[in-house]
């Protein structure tokens, strides 16, 4: 079944093979989707760049959302609400329902897979409130947010795990894929990969391909997600000529660990932690004063920075705000807080039982990705028809944008998006691929221009450092793609960015080898992030409103008469970005719930 076919190219032997459907990524997403495919009899191979249980879905601490109403009132509609409030208007609302409806089956499911849940003391799921999550519509915090303590991702993509080998799932860990491969008609029909153990390149055929490549974090400085996050899936679809969209919406979550960058869950302020500034004051009831420090990430992030902007931040430099938990006492921290107790006392220094932790925000999660509908197929919009589908071809997880998040995610949401679309990209899957069909063979020379482009950048002999053009990307979005923007600094980031993609032909790659060679596969993942972070760039200097996570300083009202449309945008080889637009979905998939037209987001 695995052929290794003669070298194409006079370089690289490829081994060959052909499964009914590959993922690409073993996280929270990869892992529900490869699930789905194995259970319902598809030959399923799942390719990882990284051992599946170190994916960063890992390091997920506070919950995943669930109208479950364990620990009081709650409703499918209260939690879709507060979505497309969360989104400020820009999420889909048939995507939206879709997920709040299927969030309580999904828990469940979870549940009797094995996930380790907290419980309540009669045996329930435990649930605690997190940020944006309300009840009857905005009135008050619910508790929506299922945890295991403040390990949730942990236990989830452990349990997926297992739950994978039982169905025979078969994996190719640390596996680098490189390319998607597309024929003539546009229709994708593989990919190409390379085994970083031993150095082998791989051709896989499919009838689907599913990405689930996670989100492109470190194309900031800054960033609370793991190292691997580099969107490689953006950038594989950026270089097959189909688009990305809502690239601008990049999250900052309030808490990261001053200056190091880590996470603490905003379930620390679900169990009831508190922000003050220098004067000890707790600033968020002014801003948000039904909510309070329970507001909505992007609207907790500005705040913060006003804050410091205006001299009123902690620190000898006054450039950082106070996260309080010492008031909740030592068992409650070591019981429902134990993770993030022990990530503050290594990254901060802090006993959390007697002192407060430094916190700013810091870059956490992409709204933004590969645009695909409810049932995780990818769109390639046009003119025409904005709902366009590319066949072969699905997305789910942080690499997608479906979109259920829209300008802004809320807590606990991301969890939930990865075992919802995981699952829908399976029950789709089921009705469109036919098991052990033959397929056809792929094209000529089928990806030889990934070997290409694998091959040159392995014998880049330019004048720039790698790890250097990276930095230079990393600062230029720290500052210029920040919690705030404006024209000026947005217009100054779209031409450095210009430059330092330019840079992209001068960088050098030291090592040649191919075995574990990680100079290569970070200039690699260097050509990926940057895909990503050029479309994020023009996209954001583009939109002249404030929304979201988009907070513009010479455009701070929403306008939805402009703008209540997702970006779409292409990224051609010599880094130039080509923008259009598709309009957001204001429709619902049933008639149990009606649309929830825009108004005025206050929390
Ligand atoms: C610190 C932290 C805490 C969080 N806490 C929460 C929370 O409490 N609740 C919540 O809802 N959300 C939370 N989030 C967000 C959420 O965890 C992530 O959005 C989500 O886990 C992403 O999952 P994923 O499956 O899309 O991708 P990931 O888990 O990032 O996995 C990506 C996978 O793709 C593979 N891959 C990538 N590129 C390649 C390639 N080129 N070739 C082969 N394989 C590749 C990797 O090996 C990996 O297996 C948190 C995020 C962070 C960073």
């Amino acid at each position: 079944m695995n052929a290794i076919s003669k070298p194409s190219n006079g370089a690289y032997n490829i081994i060959d093979h052909t499964y009914d459907v590959v993922v690409v990524g073993a996280g929270g997403s990869g892992l529900r989707a490869t699930l789905g495919m194995v259970a319902s009899g598809l030959k399923t191979a799942c390719i990882t760049k990284v051992f599946p249980t170190r994916s960063h879905t890992v390091a997920a601490q506070g919950g995943i959302g669930a109208s479950l109403g364990n620990m009081g009132e709650d409703n499918w509609r209260w939690h879709m609400y507060d979505t497309v409030k969360g989104s400020d208007w820009l999420g889909d609302q048939d995507a939206i329902e879709y997920m709040c409806r299927e969030a309580v089956p999904a828990i469940y499911e979870l549940e009797h897979f094995g996930v380790p849940f907290s419980r309540t003391e009669d045996g329930k799921i435990y649930q605690r409130p997190f940020g944006g999550h309300m009840k009857e519509y905005g009135k008050e915090p619910a508790q929506r947010a299922c945890a295991a303590a403040d390990r949730t991702g942990h236990a989830i993509l452990h349990t997926l795990y297992q739950q994978c080998l039982k169905h025979d799932a078969e994996f190719f860990v640390e596996y680098f894929a490189l390319d998607l491969i597309m024929d003539e008609e546009g229709v994708c029909r593989g990919v190409m990969a390379w085994c970083l153990e031993d150095g082998t390149i791989h051709r896989f055929r499919g009838q689907m391909v599913v990405l689930a490549t996670g989100g492109y974090g470190r194309a900031y400085l800054s960033c609370t997600s793991a190292h691997t996050c580099t969107g490689d899936g953006g950038g594989m679809v950026i270089r097959a000529g189909l688009p990305v969209q809502d690239m601008e919406f990049v999250q900052f979550h309030p808490t990261g660990i001053f200056p190091a960058g880590c996470l603490i869950t905003e379930g620390a302020r679900g169990e009831g932690g508190y922000l003050t500034n220098s004067e000890g004051e707790r600033f968020m009831e002014r801003y948000a004063p039904t909510a309070k420090d329970l507001a909505s990430r992007d609207v907790v992030s500005r705040s913060m920075t006003i804050e410091i902007n205006e001299g009123r931040g902690v620190g000898a430099n006054k450039d950082h705000i106070l996260l309080h938990l010492e008031h909740l006492g030592a068992d409650i921290l070591h019981e429902r807080l134990p993770g993030i107790s022990e990530t503050a006392r290594v990254f901060a220094g802090v006993d959390v039982t007697k002192e407060p932790i430094p916190v700013l925000p810091t870059v956490h999660y992409n709204m933004g990705g590969i645009p695909t509908n409810y049932k995780a197929e990818v769109l390639r919009p046009t003119a025409e028809n904005p709902d366009a589908v590319v066949p072969g071809l699905m997305a789910v997880g942080e690499a997608a944008c479906v979109s259920v998040h829209g300008a802004n995610r809320l807590g606990t949401n991301s969890l939930l998006d990865l075992v919802v679309f995981g699952r829908a990209a399976a029950h789709r899957a089921a009705e469109v691929v036919k098991p052990g069909a033959t397929q056809a063979p792929l094209p000529a020379g089928a990806g030889e221009a990934s070997l290409g482009r694998f091959d040159a950048t392995r014998h880049a002999k330019g004048g720039t450092k790698v790890a250097e053009l990276r930095d230079q990307l990393q600062r230029t979005m720290q500052s210029h793609a920040a919690v705030f923007r404006n024209s000026k600094s947005l217009t100054e980031g779209v031409q450095k960015m210009e430059k330092i993609w330019g840079g992209l032909k001068d960088i050098n790659v030291t090592d040649q080898s191919l075995i574990w060679n990680s100079d290569l596969m970070e200039a690699l993942e260097l050509q990926n992030l940057m895909g990503n972070a050029v479309a994020t760039m023009v996209g954001a200097e583009a939109r002249k409103e404030s929304r979201g996570a988009q907070a513009h300083d010479d455009y701070p009202d929403r306008d939805d008469h402009e703008w209540m449309k997702h970006t779409v945008a292409t990224v051609a080889e010599n880094g130039e970005v080509n923008l259009s637009y598709r309009p957001v979905k204001m429709q619902t998939l049933t008639n149990e719930v009606s649309v929830f037209p825009p108004k005025k987001r206050v929390y």
